[in-house]
């Protein structure tokens, strides 16, 4: 055997070992955080994106009641679906995060993907301002003042990694949307999949509407959590006022493995 193909076959045996390492450690993440055995701890990270002082005069006042409808919700939709843990989301308020965030790549490649995952989870490690126990998932909440006409980004949430970033607006008035991009987010981080059209925003039936089965169809009064917004008709959609209208749909709850697939 030549030297040079005992090399070759040698970094061949690393590059396995490390893509069966990485793959094991996303398996293992993703059964740890969806057995349901266990609260997930959900840490929410204010930031200041607009770098502005009303955004900054909200971030000061926010509590981690402001966030206390996403647990609400959760431990609702979760107890529909007998799931046993009394709380299995606990949200928690961490302090201000001064930084900027990696700006995810537009129309990536597998590739970039990736290395945007890892940049943007060193980014979280290094801006970590939480003191508490470990947080199983982290969400950064990007802040910007309603004086702001600029239209916010699309809010992503990242399932290797456990981090979400969203994108709202610094007002009381928004705070129950904020929720409700949180917790879609959230539930991506879980394994949860978009139900809408990415193209038009409006829900996909059956498993984007919360009540596919209903009589007339359309409008719907609800939004299923993946599905984004409630459809009024065939071409219009709104938003949910807050997670009061909001339902976790069958698909969903099997995807995060709540429910078992039939
Ligand atoms: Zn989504």
């Amino acid at each position: 055997m030549s030297q040079r193909s005992l090399w070759g076959k040698l970094r061949l045996i690393f590059l396995i070992a490390v893509l069966i390492i990485v793959a094991l450690n996303a398996w293992l993440s993703k059964v740890r955080t969806t057995d349901w055995q266990e609260p997930l701890w959900l840490i929410i990270y204010p930031i200041n994106a607009d770098r502005r002082s009303d955004t900054q005069l909200f971030i000061n006042a926010l509590e981690r009641e402001h966030f206390e409808d996403i647990e609400i919700f959760i431990n609702r939709e979760a107890q529909r679906y007998g799931v046993k843990l009394e709380r299995p989301i606990e949200v928690y308020l961490a302090p201000l995060v001064d930084g900027i965030l990696p700006k995810p790549p537009k129309n990536a490649s597998i590739l970039e993907s990736v290395l945007w995952s890892l940049q943007m989870r060193y980014w979280a490690w290094v801006h970590d301002s939480w003191e508490g126990p470990k947080p199983d998932i982290k969400v950064y909440l990007k802040l910007f003042s309603i004086q702001n006409t600029q239209v916010l980004e699309h809010s992503l949430g990242l399932q290797k990694g456990m981090i979400g970033v969203v994108n709202g607006f610094a007002s009381i008035d928004y705070q129950a949307q904020n929720g409700f991009v949180i917790t879609h987010e959230l539930l991506h981080t879980l394994g949860a999949s978009d139900k809408y059209d990415l193209s038009t925003n409006q829900p996909l039936w059956p498993h984007g509407y919360a009540a596919p089965g209903l009589e007339p169809l359309l409008p719907q009064n609800k939004a299923e959590i993946m599905g984004g917004r409630v459809p009024i008709n065939r071409t219009e959609s709104v938003m949910p006022d807050s997670l009061q209208d909001v339902i976790v749909g069958e698909q969903t709850a099997q995807e995060i493995n709540w429910k078992s697939a039939q």
